[in-house]
């Protein structure tokens, strides 16, 4: 293949998503999925929503639309929504994130980004997260035309403060900031209530994680007007319909159900603070974590060799073949039951 085509396939690699086994019984916790299932009200919406199926769903996806806004403090027109925040997000590169200079995220981040300006061309440059781990705002200074955080990151789990992201975001009003927070349920602080004040602010969110419907293929963008119009024009060359009907209903009724999203949350904030402090207890260095996985690795053993004794015996982490975290395994925080699996693995 001549040079120029294989750089064309070279900048469309595709993201290489976790695996998810075709194996019955296995303990997974490799890909950040929540480990109780979806809100009842949710399934029992789905399921109401069978007898739609015969007609196109709403265009708009007003309900679920109205039902965010109503959540977040702001108006549905502040609101987009798409099949899961991947598709936020690729619409968010489409229509707002090709400018002359670059686009800035972390070179440990989540590792869809790269693969999105190589689908998008979309020039960037990878800022490296300080000795400890974390995103060094000072660091985000240099010219660019964007800035793109996870928060928490993933897959370290640290997160930043609001008032941090508040700075950067008041810091350039030229300059977008896009805040991926995915995980963001799980005890960090959202950047939501800065978008009234900031018109350079887009915050993605996603149903998949803290509302467990990975399924569904639900995300959701806040910002102001402008954005979300750029987006719905975007959106608009490829299909019209944001959602199907069952997506529509499924996520509507799960953001109305605050007691099943409050308590299995704050059950799995609580075992990762059990899963932290065992694994701490085997030896491990852990990152401070705010989502629902922790960043871990030991100073006796290399993160692939562990990964493959682990996937031998059952159960699945995530482990990534990169330079400075290839030491580590990503662990989504399970069950108690499968968390106190995992440990029992790792203890022998
Ligand atoms: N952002 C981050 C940081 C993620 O880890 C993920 C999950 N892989 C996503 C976005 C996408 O999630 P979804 O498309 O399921 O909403």
């Amino acid at each position: 293949m001549s040079r120029f085509w294989s750089s064309v396939v070279h900048n469309l690699s595709p993201y290489v998503p976790g695996e998810q086994p075709k194996i019955a019984g296995l303990v997974k916790l490799n890909t950040n999925e929540n480990p109780y299932p979806p809100s009842p009200r949710a399934l029992a919406a789905i399921a109401a929503a069978v007898d739609r199926l015969r007609l196109y769903p709403d265009p708009h996806a007003t309900l679920l639309r109205e039902t965010i806004a109503a959540r977040y403090g702001v108006a549905p027109d502040e609101v987009f929504v798409g099949n899961g925040s991947d598709e936020v997000l690729a619409h968010t590169f489409q229509a707002l994130l090709k400018h002359d200079a670059p686009l800035l995220f972390p070179d440990i981040t989540y590792s869809f980004y790269p693969v999105y300006c190589g689908l998008y061309a979309v020039g960037y440059e990878e800022v490296p997260l300080d000795a400890a781990m974390r995103i060094a705002l000072a660091d985000y200074r240099r010219p660019c035309s964007a800035v793109l955080l996870a928060n928490p990151n993933a897959p370290t789990g640290i997160a930043l403060p609001r008032d941090a992201i508040e700075a950067l975001v008041a810091e350039r009003p030229d300059r977008l900031v896009v805040i991926d927070e995915a995980y963001v349920d799980f005890g960090a602080e959202s950047a939501v209530p800065l978008v009234i004040s900031h018109d350079n602010l887009l915050v993605v969110q996603t149903l998949s994680k803290s509302r467990a419907l990975a399924g569904l293929r639900v995300g959701f963008a806040i910002g102001q007007r402008p954005l979300i119009e750029a987006l719905e024009r975007v959106k608009d060359s490829f299909n019209s319909y944001p959602l199907d009907c069952l997506a529509i209903a499924g996520a509507t009724a799960a953001l109305e159900d605050d007691a099943w999203f409050q308590e299995t949350r704050q059950r799995i904030i609580t075992s990762r603070e059990a899963l932290a402090h065992d694994l701490s207890t085997l030896g491990f260095e852990v990152l401070p974590s705010h989502a629902n996985f922790v960043f871990a690795r030991h100073p006796g053993h290399r993160g692939a060799d562990l990964a493959a004794r682990l996937r031998e015996r059952g159960v699945l982490v995530r482990h990534f073949k990169k330079p400075r975290i290839e030491d580590f395994l990503r662990i989504t925080v399970g069950t108690e039951d499968e968390c106190g699996r995992l440990i029992a693995l790792l203890r022998d």
